[in-house]
């Protein structure tokens, strides 16, 4: 049986919870246990595919096909592990599930209520998630802050769980944020004891605390916090900025993390073994080289959108010891002033995201045309990958006006289409050729170098594809097709043999990159661009001096 572990939030979101959870999760994997961590989104969307990026971050997809939040993928990444659909709850499918129930009759005669028809579901889905997999510790993140109204029902089924789970098998810890007054440099922690009144209100008395404060706290405010939250000391923890996130295992275990939960949890005493993971951040933080990445891409003010992206980047950069300086460019900006793609000239590498829609779509054409004729090394990413077949059918192939049918439905040359499979589709949740497949390498590929494989397992979302019938026209012309689905229908990657470095993917590379683990794609981009850089440098040509990011 898992024991339970509850991490409520505080004061105000996004501050960084789900690398508390993530890192808590990695201390106890440290001393061995299987961990797993569940994310509680309180919205009412069923899944997070049908919002905007832009608003609410990266959408994840998981190997079995999930559009899940963006947490996953910290779960994934710091835990190294490979997580399900089902470690996603939403209050969409807990209502979804409860109303589709109620209209088949299986609740019949009674009034199906919040407490216990909802609690009941919620704690379903909860233990659905951990029961696997010989798990010993469940990490169960609930999203928002305590206080807000969707949370509530999530926090009540926490508390039963408590009671039917027992104390020695669940813990809750409160992650708040306790800001610095700039004036006096002193640490608030009122809204911080707020928040902890606001889940005992509802009968919730957390067993530890994080704080999350941009230094670590000093002794007064630790006590401080003790005392207001009816907690030891050592039950109160920090969690202040670091340069990469990965470091925060490392200082909450310095600070007695995984002692605190072992023995509360009575799970006994294990020597922690950290010894690589201290060894992939120091990799981080010790690279001096730097090369200088563009990310070209439209949802560029939230960074967020692009988290597995930037992940990706710099586990790559670590593992080949340099530092990726990672601008984020926006592509309109390209639209209004095609001149200005020649500033892409400062970078050592470019990388064009996926994406959806209209918007921004002229610009990366200009960004990719531009990466292609100037040899800049080019990682292009689902839309990005399309959109490379788009610029070169226009430009080489003189496929004039070619599109995707995305972006319009009556292109001349249509190059980019809808997957079959999507044309009868009315549902647009949930819909699109979703999660991971095989890939087909083709030997003696760049691909194939990178991979050293013929095959690749990776994650997908989408609904459009490289048009089948001019596959023939862009092989001849000099893209070639390194990467197949296995039933050969769908093109997976496309690269450019006279190019440096041109490789585009169908799928998300991204979502399967982990600290330690580069993904191969993404591992030849960054040394790619390490190449451009010194012989630039050795070279001295004109357009590479060092000019301010940004
Ligand atoms: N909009 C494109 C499609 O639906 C690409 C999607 C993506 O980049 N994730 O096929």
């Amino acid at each position: 049986m898992p024991k339970y572990i509850f991490v409520t939030g505080g004061v105000v979101s996004s501050v960084g919870k789900g690398i508390v959870v993530s890192s808590v999760g990695r201390v106890l994997q440290a001393r061995g246990y299987r961990v797993t961590a569940i994310k509680i989104d309180p919205y009412l969307n069923v899944d997070s595919g049908t919002m905007n990026p832009y608003a609410h971050g990266e959408v994840f997809v998981t190997d079995d096909g999930g559009e899940t939040d963006l947490d996953i993928g910290w779960y994934e990444r710091f835990l190294n592990t490979t997580l399900s659909r089902n470690n996603n709850i939403t209050t969409g499918q807990v209502y979804l599930e409860v109303i589709t129930k109620e209209r088949r009759g299986d609740y019949l005669g009674k009034c199906v209520q919040i407490v216990p028809h909802i609690t009941d579901e919620i704690k379903r889905r909860i233990r659905l998630a951990a029961e696997k997999d010989n798990i010993d510790v469940a990490i169960v993140e609930i999203g928002g802050t305590a206080g807000d109204i969707e949370g509530q029902p999530f926090l009540e089924a926490a508390r039963q769980m408590r009671l039917e789970e027992g104390f020695e098998n669940t813990l809750f810890i409160h992650v708040a944020l306790v800001p610095i007054l700039k004036a006096t440099e002193e640490f608030k922690t009122k809204a911080l004891q707020h928040s902890v009144n606001e889940l005992r209100r509802i009968g919730i008395q957390p067993d530890a605390i994080v704080a999350r404060c941009e230094k670590p706290i000093d002794k007064a405010t630790r006590s401080k916090i003790a005392l207001f939250g009816t907690l030891p000391e050592n039950a109160v923890f920090c969690s202040y900025d670091v340069e990469y996130v990965y470091e925060v295992p490392l200082i909450l275990e310095e600070q007695g993390m995984g002692v605190f939960i072992t023995s509360r949890l009575n799970l006994g005493w294990k020597q922690p073994k950290l010894k690589e993971w201290n060894e992939i951040v120091s990799s981080m933080k010790n690279a001096k080289e730097e090369v200088r990445i563009a990310v070209c891409g439209k949802y560029t003010k939230l960074i967020d959108s692009y988290v597995s992206v930037k992940e990706a980047l710099i586990h790559a950069a670590a593992y080949a010891r340099v530092r990726a300086l990672i601008d984020w460019v926006d592509v309109e900006g390209f639209e209004a002033d095609p001149e200005r793609v020649s500033l892409l000239n400062r970078y050592d590498g470019v990388l064009v995201p996926g994406g959806f829609g209209h918007r921004g779509v002229e610009g990366k054409i200009n960004t990719i045309r531009y990466s292609r004729e100037n040899g800049i090394p080019f990682l292009g990413i689902c839309f990005g990958m399309q959109l490379s077949v788009v610029e070169y059918a226009r430009n080489v192939c003189g496929l004039d006006g070619a599109n995707s049918t995305e972006i319009s439905e009556d292109t001349p040359h249509p190059v980019v289409d809808l997957l079959p499979e999507q044309r009868s589709l009315e549902n647009l949740g949930g819909t699109m050729r979703l999660g991971a497949s095989k890939v087909i390498i083709k030997p003696g590929t760049l691909a194939y170098r990178l991979y050293n494989s013929e095959v690749t397992y990776q994650r997908h979302r989408h609904r459009y594809e490289v048009n089948p019938a001019y596959w023939d026209r862009i092989n001849r012309a000099g893209i070639v097709f390194s990467g197949m689905s296995e039933d050969g229908r769908r093109v997976e990657i496309i690269e450019l043999p006279s190019h440096p470095y041109f490789i585009a993917t169908q799928y998300h590379a991204e979502f399967i990159s982990r600290p330690g683990k580069p993904e191969p794609a993404y591992l030849g981009f960054i040394r790619a661009a390490l190449m451009r850089k010194r012989s630039l440098e050795t070279h001295n040509k004109s357009g590479y001096v060092s000019l301010p990011l940004g």
